[in-house]
């Protein structure tokens, strides 16, 4: 059991304390009437507090540091308005199962169902997107609500949930002491872990055995349960080629001999073993049919969510926490003895020339040629440090393109757009964990022009945090592709101006300079690599590089996701 801080004198006191005990280290919020108080109490218990422009940004900041630090974000807001921008977040850390407590003021209590300031029925405007959503009933109910919060927020499947904190009990003066003391939390313990039903494990064992063509395919889950030791000690041991998904990427080392992500259609296609761990088959993994994967792959999956396995293919259940699963496999394990040597010689000599030709498009054109998504990518990658950067991505091509470019040897070192495909993430994502992760890392964000413009006041929120941000915005002048200034120009004046046209090179780089923070504009390889070292440099200071590449004009949309039919991706 903690004890609260014996000198608390009001509710917005009560809930810092219960707040520090519980082990909050930092919020992410927009303060106003009445979570002011709140807001002042925590960061006099001595919690951070990061003040942001927009409630969604703040959201998705705590929903990002929920992933990377393994216990749930905290995210504070006004109510009315206020939740309904946060709600973004909460779909966020649902859709992605990360652990995230959205904390809200709401009216007087003896003012529901009167028209008061910001009223809405938030618990209910919650529900839909969490495991858990209440408004305490009194005051001395609030530590227990915001325990049961946050411990459903990461215990089994990790996901959101919801406290109201009515105005009247944020400003309730409390006099009498003995009721504190008669509050008795238990601090949050981490999440109990199980193992897998051994009969299951037996099976899972013969499966892989008998395998010819085995893949390991590492999910954002196992990134989120920090199984890389038992990971790579399971690889090891199998000797078996493996495949991150997006944010799987760095739980090993996208350099590892095994990791076949620049071959991804061909061992999709060949696997006949596949052993999906904390990744789910949905649109990402292409709801596990043929002709994508072949039409006999038999799946094996590692979750900890019951209702998840089975989900759109019949999967051999591994019902469990993935470090403890994956270990329960390793020991059961020895080395494959049907592994088919050609199988994997095939994927490696297909990523070997992969890669190769990745190289060869990232080194096309002159160094004074416009840019395009590879030749930028090539100059950004070489001109970055190869560890201790965090890298965010977002945008279309820019996410889809940048993917194969940058190689990812640290967990939790790559944040994408995710299971919800969110544009506006990035701001929000690079703050969160740029405050996690500190001064060791330089949160690195290599964006889109679209999916920047959704959060990009956000900058103010990084400079005055004293976040050292690399924003690096790929500007194309529009959403997918834009338009060049003459077809733009031409287009406004005859109305016919393409719904995915953004204006011609915005000066992004100047709302940084605006805020206090540096900017580049740049539009060729040689401004572009300068311009990256220059940021580096700047340690301490918030940059944006805003590059101009070529706008691709009205050529037609292609993502390999969307493709029913089988297609190689390069
Ligand atoms: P990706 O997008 O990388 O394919 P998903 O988000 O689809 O990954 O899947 C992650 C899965 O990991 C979820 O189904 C979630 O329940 C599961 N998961 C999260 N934490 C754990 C854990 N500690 N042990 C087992 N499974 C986990």
């Amino acid at each position: 059991m903690s004890t609260l801080d014996p000198v608390i004198s009001s509710g917005a006191e009560l809930i810092a304390s219960t707040l520090k005990t519980q082990g909050v280290e930092v919020i992410f919020g927009i303060v106003g009437i009445p979570v002011v108080e709140v807001a002042e109490a925590c960061v006099s218990a001595g919690i951070r507090f990061i003040g942001f422009r927009n409630e969604q940004s703040a959201a998705y900041a705590a929903s990002v540091y929920g992933f990377l630090s393994g216990r749930p974000g905290v995210c504070l807001s006004v109510g009315g308005p206020g939740v309904v921008h946060a709600l973004a977040g909460l779909l966020n850390s649902k859709i992605n199962c990360w652990p995230l407590v959205l904390l809200s003021g709401s009216c007087d209590t003896d003012q529901v169902d009167k028209g008061a300031f910001q009223e809405l029925d938030q618990v209910e405007a919650c529900r839909q997107y969490c495991k858990y959503a209440a408004r305490p009933s009194s005051v001395e109910q609030i530590p227990f609500v915001i325990e049961k919060a946050l411990r459903t927020a990461f215990y089994g499947r990790p996901g959101a949930t919801y406290v109201d904190l009515p105005a009247d009990f944020i400003q309730y003066p409390i006099r009498n002491k003995q009721v504190l003391e008669s509050i008795q939390v238990p601090k949050v313990a981490n999440p109990p872990k199980s193992m897998a039903d051994q009969s299951n494990i037996n099976q899972a064992v013969e499966l892989l055995k008998n395998a010819k063509n085995p893949l390991i395919v590492i999910g954002k889950g196992a990134a989120y349960a920090r199984a890389e030791k038992e990971i790579g000690q399971l690889v090891e041991k199998t000797k078996a080629p493996f495949l991150p998904t997006p944010m799987g990427k760095g739980v090993l080392s996208d350099t590892h001999p095994l990791c076949v992500s620049a071959a991804r259609s061909k061992a999709l296609k060949e696997a006949d073993v596949v052993l999906l761990i904390g990744a789910r088959l949905n649109w990402i993994l292409h709801f596990g049919d043929s002709p994508r994967w072949s039409p006999n792959v038999k799946f094996i999956q590692i979750d900890i969510a019951p209702e998840e396995l089975g989900n759109n293919k019949y999967t051999l259940p591994l019902l469990g926490d993935i470090q403890l699963v994956v270990s329960q496999l390793s020991h059961a394990i020895g080395n494959l003895p049907h592994l088919n040597s050609t199988y994997v010689s095939g994927l490696l000599d297909k990523v070997k020339v992969n890669a190769e030709k990745i190289k060869q498009s990232g080194s096309k054109g002159s160094d004074d040629a416009i840019l395009n998504y590879q030749t930028a990518f090539s100059v950004i990658k070489n001109t970055l440090p190869e560890k201790d950067i965090v890298y965010v991505s977002e945008g279309a091509n820019t996410m889809d393109i940048g993917r194969s470019f940058f190689d990812v040897s640290e967990p939790r070192h790559r944040l994408d757009a995710g299971t919800g495909a969110t544009m506006g993430v990035g701001m929000g994502y690079a703050i969160g964990a740029q405050s996690y992760y500190g001064s060791s890392k330089r949160v690195v964000s290599i964006v889109g022009d679209s999916a920047f413009g959704f959060s990009a006041m956000e900058l103010e929120t990084a400079i005055r945090s004293k976040l050292p941000l690399l924003i690096i915005v790929i500007n194309n002048n529009g959403i997918y592709h834009g338009l060049t200034d003459d077809e733009y120009q031409a287009s406004q004046n005859d109305g016919t101006l393409p719904t995915t046209a953004l204006s011609p090179e915005t000066r992004y780089e100047m709302i940084s300079q605006a805020c206090g923070g540096k900017g580049w504009f740049v539009k060729n390889r040689v401004e572009l690599a300068a311009a990256v070292k220059e940021a580096l440099d700047a340690k301490d200071q918030t940059c944006v590089i805003n590059v101009l590449i070529a706008p691709g004009g009205r050529s037609k949309l292609d993502f390999a996701w969307m493709q029913k039919e089988s297609k190689a991706r390069l």
